[in-house]
C-alpha cells in the first residue's frame, strides 16, 4: 500500500514526547486561516514522495538508537486521518519493535479505520483549533462537535493526549478563549499536557507561491513575550487540577 507522503523529519523534538522521527503525511480536507503548510494540502503534486510502510520504516529504525526511552515516531501532515490505512501498517511496524506511535491530527475524521488506526497509537496530539463552532465553520472547516466526539474516543480507549492550540495576536490570545479552552477539555482523563502555540507567519512565502491567499496573513506573529501570557493563564487553570499531571 503505498501512502502520500510530503516530508521527513530525523530528529524532531516538538512533535509529541522526546526525540521523534516525523512523517508529513500529504493531502487534507480543512483550510485553517492560519494553516502552516498549504503544501500538503493535495494529494497528488509535484514533490509527493510514494512510499511502502516498509520504505518508511526502514528510515525510522536508523534513528532508533536517538529516540531514547520517550521518543519514537511522529505522523503529522496535512492531515493524518486521510491516510489511516496506510499509518496503521506502519504503527504495526513500529510496535512490533517497540518504538513508541504519535499521531498529530486535527481529529476531523473518525470512522472504522480511524479506529483501527487508534489501536496501534500511544499518543494523539489533538488541535483544538478554535473554542467554539462557528469560528471552526468559518475558519477551518469542521466542527467544535467533531473534534470533541473524537477527544472522547481518545478518552474511552485511554490514549495519552496532548491536546494543542495556535495562538494568534488579535484573534484568540484572550482569558475569555483559554478558559473555554480549559473548560472543554478539563474533565477529560486522557489529557496530559495542553500546548499553546505561537502563530507564525514563515509560510507566507508558500501562499505566494502557490498563489493562494493566506487568511490570517493580515494577523501578527505571537511574540514570545504574548505566548508566555497566555501560558501562563492556563497555568493558572491546570494548576488547580487535583493531582495534576499537566505540563
Ligand atoms: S489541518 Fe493542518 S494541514 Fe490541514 S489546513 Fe489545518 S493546519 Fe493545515
Amino acid at each position: 500500500m503505498l501512502g502520500k507522503i510530503h516530508s521527513f523529519q530525523s530528529m524532531g523534538t516538538v512533535d509529541g514526547p522526546g526525540v521523534r522521527f516525523v512523517v508529513f503525511m500529504q493531502g487534507c480536507p480543512l483550510r485553517c486561516a492560519y494553516c502552516h503548510n498549504p503544501d500538503t494540502w493535495e494529494f497528488d503534486t509535484k514533490e509527493t514522495i510514494y512510499a511502502q510502510p516498509e520504505e518508511v520504516f526502514a528510515k525510522i529504525k536508523r534513528c532508533r538508537p536517538y529516540f531514547g526511552k520517550k521518543g519514537g515516531v511522529t505522523v503529522s501532515g496535512g492531515e493524518v486521518l486521510l491516510q489511516a490505512e496506510f499509518v496503521t501498517e506502519l504503527f504495526k511496524l513500529c510496535k512490533e519493535e517497540n518504538i513508541s506511535t504519535c499521531l498529530d491530527t486535527s481529529g476531523c475524521i473518525l470512522n472504522e479505520k480511524v479506529l483501527k488506526l487508534l489501536d496501534v497509537t500511544d499518543t494523539v496530539l489533538l488541535d483544538i483549533k478554535m473554542t467554539d463552532t462557528e469560528s471552526y465553520k468559518e475558519y477551518v472547516g469542521t466542527t467544535l462537535e467533531q473534534v470533541m466526539s473524537f477527544l472522547q474516543v481518545l478518552e474511552n480507549k485511554k490514549i495519552n493526549t496532548w491536546i494543542r492550540q495556535v495562538i494568534v495576536p488579535g484573534f484568540n490570545d484572550s482569558q475569555e478563549n483559554i478558559s473555554k479552552l480549559w473548560e472543554l477539555v478539563k474533565d477529560f482523563k486522557c489529557v496530559k499536557k495542553i500546548e499553546l502555540l505561537p502563530f507564525r507567519k514563515l509560510c507566507s512565502d508558500k501562499y505566494k507561491a502557490l498563489n493562494i491567499e493566506f487568511p490570517f496573513g493580515k494577523y501578527s506573529e505571537c511574540s514570545p513575550e504574548r505566548i508566555e501570557e497566555m501560558r501562563s493563564l492556563l497555568e493558572n487553570y491546570t494548576n488547580k487540577k487535583p493531582n495534576s499531571t499537566f505540563k
